[in-house]
């Protein structure tokens, strides 16, 4: 069986705990590796790694430090297809969905190269007489990144490329249930010329995590991850002094209003909500049918279900694998199992489609009529399950969306540019799509959501990144004019 262990300081380092996760083929059901779970003194390890490398690695130039994050560049371009297969084993995503997460972490890097741009600080001369006031931003030391589960890549790439190429040294702890695809970053890293000691991976589970909160020589911490999790990263590594950013899960709302095309409304609903298997932060999770939209919306979407692929993620033909575990599958299913006795219409039953084999596949479900208090509105499903409900009003929808706790992404579907414009100003979301149904900005905007999807206000990579893994210094410097120095340092007298 293959052994998944942590990288400290440059070298494998085989976890002592006697503790192991199996991480699966969600397409066959297969145990193919174990990954050893972190222990106390193993983290302490990671992070003394780390502690001793910032030094130097802080004081390197900002032009080997870019010329590294190009090679890494290069390297995880070249790699790509390797990373794609690792992420599709063990996550079960389709090839084209992992070739995806990796091009968007791939952005974070190219972001991450123009380092010595996003370090500039800032310069105001002759402030006061003889006075000049700059800013610099400097690193923060050893910061940690916890991930999860549903980018495997990409998340953990939105954190260490900036944190790395601003001069900090990084612990990673990946989700334990597919950290192969960290284990060849770490190579690439390493082939890039980073040196030992800057990128870290500790493999682990809560014993590790809570060690990372507590460590006091860790000054920051990046999580992406589930609602519940990211409010106790928040609060107990705020409590332990650190500087935190947590993001949380999501209920993400998709607005279609009479006017909109709804062939194209379906074809994003349809994308959005099942792509992924609906494990995505930013998945469509609730349709908002607004007025005369609903029927032909609720139709559009039923007829294009059929057409669906379900299947291995590495089979060609498949448009959606299958879900990370089988307790998540059975989750999933009693969603939908249980809105009929709360009033929904479940239109596709996804559940009631069987697969051959152990894979953990559940077909796409639809269900219409949901209200507020239903279980399946209230609570992140995390899977390929779309959610419809029926507003009479456009402010009916933006009251729907404000009331909900989560805030991380939103879409509207419309012909009219006032329309869209209007909710874009109105809505209670970090991201805003129009005619755009998965909105995750570009990597030199900054991502985060609001409210319960978000904790410590500060979103992840782009600017916001840069500000968050480093931190500002104001010097205000006084010089008097050498012409009236008591000192002749040469200078002429009345210059
Ligand atoms: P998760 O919260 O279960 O796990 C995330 C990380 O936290 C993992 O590394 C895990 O090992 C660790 N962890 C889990 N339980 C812990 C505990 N009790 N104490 C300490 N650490 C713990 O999330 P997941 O299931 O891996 O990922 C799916 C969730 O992540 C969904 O809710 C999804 O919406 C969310 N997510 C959010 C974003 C975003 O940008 N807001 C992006 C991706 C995923």
């Amino acid at each position: 069986m293959k052994q998944i262990n942590h990288i400290i300081g440059g070298s494998e380092v085989v976890s002592t705990s006697g503790r192991t996760s199996p991480v699966f083929n969600p397409a066959t059901g297969e145990v193919t590796a174990e990954v050893g779970l972190g222990t106390v003194e193993e983290v302490d390890q990671a992070v003394a790694a780390a502690a001793a490398a910032f030094g130097p690695w802080s004081e390197t130039s900002l032009a080997k430090r870019t010329a590294i994050m190009f090679r890494f560049r290069d390297l995880v371009d070249r790699y790509k297809e390797d990373m794609a297969g690792l992420l599709t084993a063990e996550h079960g995503k389709v090839l084209s969905d992992s070739l995806g997460e990796v091009q968007r972490g791939l952005e974070n890097i190219e972001y991450a190269t123009g380092v010595s741009e996003h370090l500039k600080g800032e310069f105001s001369q002759e402030a006061s007489t003889g006075i000049d006031v700059y800013s610099v931003r400097q690193p923060l030391g050893v910061v940690a990144g916890i991930s999860p589960f549903n980018f495997p890549a990409m998340v953990p790439m939105w954190m260490y490329p900036n944190a790395i190429a601003t001069g900090n040294t990084f612990v990673l702890k990946p989700s334990e249930k597919n950290p192969s695809v960290n284990m060849l970053a770490a190579e690439l890293l390493d082939e890039a010329g980073l040196p030992h000691g800057v990128f870290n991976v500790v493999q682990g589970d809560k014993v590790a995590v809570d060690r990372l909160l507590e460590h006091p020589d860790v000054a920051a911490i990046s999580f992406v991850g589930s609602t519940p999790i990211a409010r106790y990263i928040y609060t107990t590594g705020t409590n332990a002094g650190k500087r935190v950013q947590a993001l949380g899960g999501a209920k993400n709302h998709m607005v279609v209003l009479p006017d909109a095309d709804i062939g194209l409304a379906a074809d994003a609903a349809v994308s959005a909500g099942y792509g992924s298997a609906g494990e995505r932060c930013m998945a469509i999770s609730v349709v908002v049918a607004v007025g005369s939209s609903a029927d032909p919306l609720v139709a559009a979407i039923e007829e294009r279900i059929p057409g669906l692929a379900v299947g291995a993620g590495t089979d060609a033909d498949s448009q959606m694998g299958p879900v990370i575990t089988a307790e998540h599958r059975d989750r999933i299913a009693a969603f939908v199992e249980g809105a009929p006795s709360e009033g929904a219409t479940v239109v596709v039953d996804g559940t009631s489609q069987t697969f051959e084999g152990d894979g953990f596949f559940i077909a796409p479900s639809l269900i219409d009529n949901v209200t507020p208090e239903m279980a399946c509105y209230r609570q992140e499903i995390f899977g390929p399950v779309l959610n419809v409900v029926r507003v009479d009003t456009y402010d009916e929808a933006i009251e729907l969306i404000a009331a909900n706790p989560f805030g991380n992404g939103t879409a509207i579907f419309t012909r009219d540019g006032g329309a869209a414009r209007r909710f874009q100003i109105d809505v209670d979301a970090g991201m805003v799509g129009i005619n755009v149904p998965v909105p995750v900005p570009v990597a030199y905007y900054s991502f985060g959501g609001w409210g319960d999807s978000l904790f410590g206000g500060v979103h992840a990579y782009g600017p916001e990144g840069i500000n968050f893994y480093t931190k500002a210094k104001v010097i205000t410097s006084r010089w008097p004019d050498p012409a009236t120095s008591s000192i002749d340092l040469g200078f002429p007298q009345n210059i």
